[in-house]
């Protein structure tokens, strides 16, 4: 993010050393009108713990939080009622608040089929759309929840506004479709919370250098929500979703999945891009980045039930720097990642060069390639080269390595979509050996075959047909006891 500029507010804020990151203090003690002891300033802080002679009274507590509401969350009208009240308690416990919303749950799904049914561009060889226009359809969806959960706010009489990402203004490169925030200007919605008004933002959306709306790719909302807490410093930023925290694995697909009190930022990192899509990959990049308190916690729950609106220790996954968890595991959790597919170029020439012959092409023409393994050739002349891609983009990868199969030089190409990829994820492994030996044989003893492995400091990642996919995470989950406390 290049920049996100400064809090107004921060200088009419309190001069007490424990400020939160929005530099306010956090007991309102300070508007109170008694004359105060020397010392105050000081001691008022919930942080610093208040002083004996002030136990007793009740204060109010003042931070500012951004509040994220998912898909589901915001499902129907009775959903958004629900969201409403979570938003209510916390205004009601004296905070600012702004709320990022998704669209409700589905519906960006329906959008992007309209958009890949309509007629393709006169004489396009393949579907093609201008991306300029599918985000301005696609981002349509965050438009209508952000406007109905204004009108539930105020149907309670809470003062809330919605703004879509243009109106901020959150501005994001030209990357249409997968736009990536670079700015955010928080002043008036900061001036705004300070005179009490909620801002209800659209999820998923900014507005590029063209000026026009720019979508944040799919599970968006999750990084505007990060990026507006950090551009508006805010102390905290909570996403609420359908599960109640961040599992040791997809609790979907294996039940025994324990929640985690904390993950730390790299793990979490690594579990979203490898599949968990609980938080999209790049909200996390900002939150380790920008230290954005990020908790994942559930809107299911009862908005006034006990401890809900704890400002400390809120109930949920908190999202953190590594050196904030105590005990740490070998392995936090396991990932996986569907609809993986293997290209294998048989029979190259060993040579230098053959690798930037066939990544060069693939890279420019915008295919993510993951996992890849070449083998040693028997004869020094000539090798075989396996990689996987997404299965959406197989058809795509194999035009271009015909298109280039001259310069590349290889006999035949093959390929096989409908694989998965599962994980195994643990900062804890720097300093563990035998962590993937345990998961080799763990899978043997299924009958699992494993087609491919890439291994990094802190994860493995093993690619596998796809029928066996939940045999093999529940497999992973069980062999590092993680389904135990
Ligand atoms: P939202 O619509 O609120 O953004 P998502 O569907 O994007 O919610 O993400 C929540 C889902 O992520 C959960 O329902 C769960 O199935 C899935 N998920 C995958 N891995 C995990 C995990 N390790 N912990 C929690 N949820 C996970
Ligand atoms: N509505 C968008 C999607 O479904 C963004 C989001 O939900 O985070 O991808
Ligand atoms: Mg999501």
């Amino acid at each position: 993010m290049a920049k996100f500029l400064p809090d107004p507010r921060q200088k009419s804020a309190c001069k007490r050393t424990n400020t939160g990151p929005s530099g306010r203090c956090v007991c309102r003690a300070y508007s109170l009108k008694a004359p105060q002891p020397a010392g105050f300033q000081k001691d008022r802080c919930f942080s610093a713990g208040f002083p004996a002679f002030l136990k007793g009274i009740r204060f109010k507590s003042m931070a500012r939080i951004v509040m994220k509401f998912g898909g589901t969350s915001v499902a129907n009208l009775e959903r958004i009622h629900n969201v409403a009240r979570h938003v209510k308690r916390e205004v009601d416990a004296g905070h600012e608040v702004a709320v990022v919303v998704s669209a409700m749950s589905g519906k960006t799904n329906e959008l992007v089929d309209w958009v890949q049914n309509m007629p393709k561009v006169a004489g396009a060889d393949s579907p093609f759309y201008d991306a300029r226009e599918y985000d301005a359809i696609v981002a349509s969806g965050e438009q209508v929840t952000s406007g109905l959960l204004a009108i539930a706010l105020q149907s309670m009489g809470i003062n809330a506004r919605s703004w879509q990402g243009w109106q901020i203004a959150i501005k994001t490169d030209n990357a249409h479709g997968a736009a990536r925030i670079q700015e955010i200007d928080g002043s008036d919605i900061v001036r705004r919370m300070g005179e009490g008004q909620v801002a209800v933002v659209a999820g998923f959306q900014g507005i590029g250098p063209d000026n026009r709306i720019a979508t944040l790719g799919r599970g968006g909302s999750d990084t505007s929500a990060v990026a507006i807490a950090a551009g508006l410093k805010a102390d905290r930023c909570d996403i609420y979703t359908d599960v109640d925290g961040v599992y040791t694995t997809d609790p979907r697909i294996e039940p025994k999945a324990r929640r985690l009190k904390k993950v730390a930022f790299e793990e979490m990192l690594e579990m979203a891009s490898l599949g968990a899509k609980v938080l999209q990959v790049r909200s996390v990049e900002l939150a380790m980045v920008h230290k954005v308190r990020t908790f994942v916690r559930s809107s299911f729950e009862d908005p006034d039930a006990p401890g809900m609106g704890d400002l400390l220790n809120p109930p949920g996954t908190l999202i953190c720097d590594e050196d904030e968890i105590v005990e740490q595991e070998v392995v936090t959790g396991i990932a996986y990642a569907k609809d993986e597919a293997q290209i294998s170029l048989r029979r190259l020439a060993d040579r230098p060069g053959v690798s930037a012959a066939i990544f060069g092409p693939l890279a420019e023409s915008h295919i993510n390639v993951d996992m890849i393994v070449q083998n040693i050739s028997e004869d020094g002349t000539r090798t075989d080269m396996t990689f996987t891609v997404p299965s959406g983009d197989v058809d795509k990868a194999l035009r271009v390595l015909s298109d280039n199969k001259d310069k590349i030089g290889y006999d035949v190409v093959q390929s096989e979509k409908g694989l998965v990829k599962v994980s195994v994820i643990g900062i804890g492994m720097r300093s563990h050996a035998g962590v993937a030996a345990t998961a080799f044989r763990a899978l043997a003893e299924k009958g699992i075959n494993i087609k491919a492995i890439t291994t990094s400091e802190i994860k493995i990642s093993i690619l596998i047909d796809g029928p066996y996919a939940e045999l093999a995470v529940r497999t992973l989950h069980s062999c590092y006891g993680l389904d135990k406390n």
